[in-house]
């Protein structure tokens, strides 16, 4: 079975890969030779994995899915949420992201965030939703060098060290995308 991951993430698409029986085989955007920026203007992380997905199965054909995650702060209500890669402007700048989300929780007692990352699967005329969620908190400032953007200041629940001072092993493991992508992992191996 062919299905595209639509997403230029080189990194994200292997790390998916590997978890797939080799009966599966993952196409990027590239090898359906889709250049298009396609542009994600939905409110929800839901709205826009379905808006990414939708836009490849209805142009090209495909079998596909598409993945949006967001940051929740419980004391922003909720924001960078949806809005996680561009918070501190158009460019998706994590310094800037990051340091605009220790300034707004400056005052703040309660820093109790989480990473949800939503995948929407187009498979076969029918569709399907997975939720990864990973608890945590937003650090006072930043710690580790690893991984990317929010890595630094956020600390999942039950671990003393930041995303940023995981492995990237160790943090598959427990991270909201990790817990999402298993289950369409284990969807897809189920139904292929
Ligand atoms: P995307 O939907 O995976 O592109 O994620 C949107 C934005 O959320 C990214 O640009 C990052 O700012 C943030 N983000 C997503 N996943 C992570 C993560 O695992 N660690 C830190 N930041 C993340």
């Amino acid at each position: 079975m062919k299905i595209v991951f639509a997403t230029n993430n080189l990194n994200k698409l292997s790390e998916v890969q590997k978890m797939l029986p080799e009966s599966i085989q993952l196409l990027t955007l590239k090898d359906i030779n889709c250049f298009d920026d396609i542009e994600e203007t939905e409110i929800t992380l839901e709205g826009n994995a379905k808006l990414k997905a939708d836009y490849i199965t209805k142009k090209f054909g495909y079998n596909c899915f598409a993945d949006d995650t967001g940051l929740e702060v419980e004391s922003l209500h909720g924001a960078p949420g949806v809005y996680s890669a561009r918070y501190a402007g158009k460019e998706n700048n994590p310094e800037n992201n990051m340091q605009k989300l220790l300034t707004e929780l400056e005052n703040k007692s309660n820093r109790k965030a989480q990473f949800r990352t939503a995948v929407v699967l187009n498979l076969n005329n029918e569709q399907f939703l997975f939720e990864g969620i990973c608890k945590g908190e937003i650090l006072n400032t930043k710690q580790g060098e690893k991984g990317f953007g929010y890595d630094p200041i956020f600390k999942p629940e039950g671990f003393d060290t930041s995303f940023a001072e995981m492995s990237s092993e160790e943090k598959n493991n427990i991270s909201h995308r990790g817990i999402a992508v298993r289950k369409l992992v284990e969807f897809l191996t189920n139904n292929k």
